[in-house]
């Protein structure tokens, strides 16, 4: 656990930009890692280094997460249904919605 006084004692420097989640400033670790004092935890930003970036990154990450939930819901309704038209129709959906989580992917690694 390291506050912000801590912090600058150690050597790191305070950043103009705040963190994502709680808006509170940055710091940079001598290290070179981006510190969060108040969450406790590591911030990583994109290349850029912008705070848009940042948080285009973590929208990304929440979509993605949705996409999994959806995909594992759908294995539930492919388990249940019986009728080709239906079965077709659920195959089509968990088609897209892998096609979108591996494009997804794709774009987060850049
Ligand atoms: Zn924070």
């Amino acid at each position: 656990m390291k506050g912000m006084a801590e912090l600058l004692r150690s050597g790191a420097t305070m950043l103009s930009r705040s963190c994502p989640e709680c808006s509170s400033p940055l710091f940079q670790l001598k290290s070179g890692e981006i510190w969060c004092a108040n969450c406790q935890r590591r911030v990583v930003i994109v290349p850029e280094g912008e705070e848009a970036t940042a948080e285009a990154g973590l929208e990304l990450e929440s979509l993605e997460r949705a996409l999994v939930k959806k995909i594992s819901a759908m294995e539930g309704t492919l388990a249940t249904e019986d009728t080709p038209a239906k079965l077709k129709e659920v195959a089509e959906v968990l088609d897209a919605l892998l096609a979108s989580l591996e494009r997804l992917r794709r774009v987060r690694k850049g």
